[in-house]
């Protein structure tokens, strides 16, 4: 059973949806005829402005559909959102301290690597690099750090008096902006309103190191929105969607980073599939650094092609066909288990010894396994990288409770917690890319099978995170014109970081850039986009 409806959080979400409700901007349903008209619309502009994917029947290389979208903006606290945007360059840091902290990293994920071969695989070549000495000490990192607001907050305290004057204030509101958006006022934003949005906290589901993808189409989102608002008349409302930088803030960091390799003839490398459904924000990416620097070139080639083409010069430059220098290897693959067979690995480690700078470098990309995530919410952990307190309890507010699963007193007591109360929790293992997680009731199944098994080490455990819902159209290539469109959608943001550091600890770049907004079915427990699952979003702030 979601637990999102339980009567118990019930009282708490009637007023988060209320307040989070776009219909107190804009009303739906839209009127039948304007709606079907703005979907078809709506997707054309998709398909020719590259919110798009390649369809993946057939592996057919020249047929594009639109990507699957949210008609409408989301709401969204524009405080918890502003706040996920400035933690972003504390988060960038910690994962670089934590990836070039040697025995942090071993100590951490040796119970992992003792069962599960893929993290074993990884942690090997790490070790391999280390033990020689990178030979780039430089690391690129494009980050995305993922959240969702938790309407099942500890700090919220509920007060009757002020829920009905939020009410009432609500629906004052409600009334104002219907108004404002009919354009008999111009204002339709309330700070009062807005202060209230603050009980709703928001919690880090994950932090991305490698193949952080979708910052093309973030930020095509944005632009989708504002075209949107004005169709529908409600320029007005344009200013409540954040700038989104992400896809030139991600290239910029490219380019940086292949300025400092310092060989104007070397070429940016991206790693990926053979056929790539997000092929439009892979090449996003490609010509926003052509945009950005036209003299700069991106290859692409799989893992396997590189096990024939690549080559380490006597400088340990990594070579392409013989004569190609690479300054820059961007992974868009190579972060699942299937990606690789024994060659694709010794093109890893190849590519590891060499001196191209690495995004992620295998240190970076171990920072962000879900082990190390759940090490870093144990207490004392995050302090031991920081000695800014003020940054310690910021990071802190951001965890939700993380266990590990392990065979001692503290994972005993998780494992035995999740059985009693697995609609609590979400139980993952150390994988990428969506789909793997395993939730509620099959949780205590899985469990009681490897009760007595070491592959307990190979997952983590965390607390579900129930995030608000509100009304939203969904549109999918599949279900674009049915009745059945308009849902009850639930957001995940991810901001983008960008940082470039060495193996002191020296810091060259760290920003923030951007962001990605997706929405999913409320009752479904994961989003993928490129899976179907989630749409692109873009967050309405109030
Ligand atoms: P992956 O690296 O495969 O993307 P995630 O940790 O992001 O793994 O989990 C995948 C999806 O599962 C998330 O996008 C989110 O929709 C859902 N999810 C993950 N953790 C939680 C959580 N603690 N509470 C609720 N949903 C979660
Ligand atoms: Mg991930
Ligand atoms: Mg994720």
């Amino acid at each position: 059973m979601n637990r999102r409806r339980r009567v118990s959080y019930s009282v708490m979400e009637g007023k988060i949806n209320k307040q989070m409700c776009l219909s107190s901007y804009i009303k739906v349903p839209l009127p039948s005829g304007e709606l079907e008209e703005l979907i078809e619309k709506a997707q054309d502009w998709a398909i020719m402005h590259g919110l798009s994917i390649r369809e993946n029947t057939n592996l057919r290389k020249d047929s594009m559909q639109f990507a699957p979208f949210a008609l409408l903006p989301s709401a969204f606290p524009r405080l918890q959102f502003q706040d996920a945007c400035q933690i972003q360059t504390v988060l960038n840091g910690l994962i670089h301290k934590v990836a070039h902290d040697y025995e942090f990293l071993r100590e951490t994920l040796a119970p992992t690597i003792s069962v599960d071969p893929f993290t074993r695989k990884l942690f090997d070549i790490y070790q391999t690099v280390y033990k020689e000495g990178f030979t780039q000490k430089l690391s690129l990192g494009l980050f995305r750090s993922d959240f969702m607001l938790n309407t099942v907050c500890g700090n919220y305290n509920y007060d009757e008096s002020q829920e009905k004057e939020l009410d009432r204030k609500s629906e004052e509101k409600e009334e104002e902006m219907k108004a404002a958006v009919e354009g008999e006022t111009g204002e339709c934003y309330d700070p009062e309103l807005r202060k209230t949005k603050s009980f709703c906290c928001w919690k880090q589901v994950e932090i991305n190191t490698i193949a952080s993808g979708m910052g093309w189409l973030g930020t095509v989102a944005t632009k989708f929105h504002k075209f949107v608002l004005h169709e529908l008349g409600m320029k007005n409302l344009i200013e409540y969607l954040p700038e989104n930088n992400a896809i030139e803030g991600l290239c910029c960091g490219m380019l940086e980073a292949w300025r400092m390799y310092n060989d104007p003839r070397a070429v940016i490398l991206f790693v990926v599939e053979e056929f790539s459904t997000n092929i439009s924000d892979q090449r996003g990416h490609e010509f926003e650094i052509k945009r950005l620097n036209p003299d700069v070139k991106v290859v692409r080639r799989t893992l396997k092609q590189l096990t024939i083409q690549a080559k380490l010069s006597s400088k340990k430059e990594l070579i392409l066909n013989d004569s190609t220098v690479v300054a820059v290897v961007y992974y868009r693959y190579g972060y699942s288990p299937e990606h690789y067979t024994e060659q694709e690995w010794k093109v890893r480690l190849l590519i590891e010894r060499s001196l191209a700078i690495k995004s992620p470098s295998i240190q970076y990309h171990l920072a962000g396994t879900k082990k190390v995530q759940q090490a870093l919410a144990k207490s004392g952990v995050v302090e031991k990288f920081f000695q800014d307190e003020k940054n310690v309890e910021r990071v802190r507010n951001i965890f939700t409770g993380l266990y590990s699963l392990d065979f001692d007193e503290n994972g005993n007591r998780a494992f035995d917690m999740a059985v009693r109360n697995p609609e609590r929790f979400v139980l993952k293992p150390q994988r990428e890319g969506g789909g793997n997680n395993i939730y509620g009731s099959d949780i205590k199944k899985f469990l009681i099978t490897i009760k007595n098994s070491q592959e307990r080490n190979a997952w983590i455990l965390m607390d579900r995170i129930y995030p608000p819902s509100q009304l939203n159209y969904a549109i999918t290539v599949k279900d674009s014109t049915s009745n059945n469109i308009l849902k009850e959608l639930t957001p995940e943001v991810g901001i983008f970081g960008v940082i470039i550091g060495d193996d002191k600890n020296n810091i060259f770049v760290n920003k923030q850039a951007g962001h990605l907004f997706r929405t999913k079915k409320a009752d479904s427990n994961e989003g993928g986009l490129m899976a179907g699952a989630a749409v692109c979003d873009s967050p309405f702030l109030i």
